[in-house]
């Protein structure tokens, strides 16, 4: 595999802009390489951290609640994370058409069907967010979909919470949600089509595609 080549660390603003957009772009570009159906360049004002995106992980308790380091209650407080994200000017947001749709739509394909959709957004996230700290954005930071303990581990119980070994600890990432990231506004904000996926009772046709979204700060 080529290595990848490290860039050195600069702080003088006016670079940083030269090379910046440039940058974005490629890691667009990236995005869709390694799987993504879109990547956009966004401005991380445009993203809203809402403390009820989080509440929603606890009311009803998804079954992932408390299941790994990455899903709440662990995952800092939206306070934190709204004060820690404002420092960033350029996020990539990116999704994955889920094809099929019923791997995330259908209630018994779903059981098993989104894991590997989940995984791939853990993948992009952890590749962009690795390429833009080797080019020096060395405050890069990606986010997924979903919980890790599903979409890498299989659903075995979390090796970290364990032992603190954690099985994928370069890959494994919180999701939007659980950072309290409303990623359901933002994908509807830049023009995505995205639909709740709640299963019971719900007229399956009236979802016309499922999508799943990560995102990596950039600088
Ligand atoms: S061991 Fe698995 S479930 Fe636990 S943090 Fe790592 S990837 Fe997530």
């Amino acid at each position: 595999m080529e290595k990848v080549k490290a860039r050195r660390v600069i702080t003088n603003q006016r670079e940083i802009k030269k090379r910046i957009e440039k940058d974005l772009d490629l890691y667009c570009q990236k995005a869709i390489e390694l799987g993504a159906s879109d990547a956009r360049v966004v401005s991380a004002k445009d993203v809203v951290v809402d403390e009820r995106v989080r509440l929603k992980c606890a009311m009803p308790h998804c079954h992932l609640y408390g299941s790994s380091p990455n899903c709440p209650p662990y995952t800092p407080t939206p306070d934190e994370v709204r004060k820690a994200l404002c420092r960033y000017k350029y996020a990539i947001l990116f999704k994955h058409d889920v094809l099929p749709k019923e791997d995330f739509v259908d209630p018994q394909q779903w059981l098993k069907g989104h894991e590997k959709h989940q995984k791939m957004t853990h993948k992009i996230a952890s590749a962009l967010e690795s390429l833009a700290f080797n080019d020096g954005y060395y405050l890069a930071m990606g986010f997924a979909a979903g919980g890790c303990k599903t979409a890498l581990c299989g659903g075995l119980p979390c090796q970290f919470l364990d032992s603190g070994r954690c099985r994928f600890p370069l890959m494994s990432r919180p999701s939007m949600e659980g950072m309290g990231i409303d990623a359901f506004g933002l994908a509807a904000k830049v023009g995505w089509e995205i639909y709740p996926v709640a299963h019971k009772n719900v007229d399956q046709d009236s979802i016309s595609c499922a999508v799943s979204v990560g995102i990596v700060f950039v600088h």
